[in-house]
């Protein structure tokens, strides 16, 4: 298994990173990407690939980009960072990037700033791109709409849109990320029912971890924090989702994130 999308910067993770690659590797995750957010946390995710390569080799890549939510502190210098970021030989993917009138944590029109160009860079670099999108899917899709000739390929990670959404990125081309939202029995029943209508081939699979802890999992653990280990209890949500074995979803989506990240095999 490949899991797509780790927030392994984060403060939950400091001090049990070892541990924690080393329940992923025991549950079968043999390859991770882990998510950059800022410039920081992209520094930060790199950092950890490089402390960790000898003890877990293969196994760790990252993205770097800048969330909608750190859409206010992107200016050139950002851009220019960025690009420096982007030769490390473990980065994999430009993002995260996108647009976020959820919580709006910068304005609508720095994240536009930002994604643009964001797309740009991908574009120039032809890397693919790792796209968040909460309450924005009208925007997004213009956007990405004006820029899909450029970049070469995309991931709509974490999606929890409805139908149109859904199509609409599919017939972009785009790749659709699927956390354990999936697993929701509340929240989730409308992903849930939507899962089956993914081409195998554009499937991928995440935790988003340490957040979005699946709820099928009995007991669950008492810190109530989400590691990459967790990511069968997603494979297994997403099985039941479609009617498929968990075997099937399992390979599909080690090959498809394989190809799009152009991971080298895994040890
Ligand atoms: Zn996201």
């Amino acid at each position: 298994m490949i899991d797509i999308g780790v927030n392994l910067s984060s403060k939950r993770f400091k001090g049990d990173i070892g541990e924690v690659l080393t329940r992923a590797r025991e549950a079968g995750v043999q390859q991770m990407v882990l998510t950059g957010t800022s410039l920081d946390e992209s520094q930060l995710v790199i950092d950890i690939c490089d402390e960790y390569a000898e003890q877990f080799p293969a196994m760790l890549f990252a993205t770097c980009g800048i969330h909608p939510h750190d859409a206010s502190s992107f200016n050139n210098e950002s851009l220019a960072a960025l690009r420096d970021l982007s030769t490390h030989p473990q980065v994999v993917a430009i993002g995260e990037a996108g647009l976020d009138f959820n919580r709006n944590l910068s304005s609508a029109k720095q994240q536009e700033v930002a994604f643009e160009a964001q797309l740009e860079l991908a574009a120039e670099l032809q890397m693919p791109v790792f796209l968040h999108e909460r309450d924005a899917a009208k925007r997004q899709l213009e956007i990405l709409n004006s820029y899909r000739d450029a970049f070469s390929e995309g991931v709509i990670h974490c999606f929890t849109g409805d139908e149109k959404t859904l199509f609409s990125y599919l017939d972009m081309d785009l790749h659709i990320g699927i956390t354990g939202w999936v697993c929701d029995e509340r929240r989730g029943l409308e992903l849930k029912g939507l899962v089956k209508n993914i081409p195998l081939e554009r499937l991928l699979i995440e935790t988003d971890s340490p957040y979005l802890l699946p709820r099928n999992m009995h007991p669950v653990p008492k810190d109530r924090r989400n590691e990459p280990a967790f990511l069968p209890f997603v494979l297994s949500g997403i099985a039941d989702a479609r009617k498929e074995t968990p075997e099937e979803i399992k390979s599909a989506t080690s090959a498809n994130a394989a190809r799009f990240f152009k991971l080298p095999v895994a040890d």
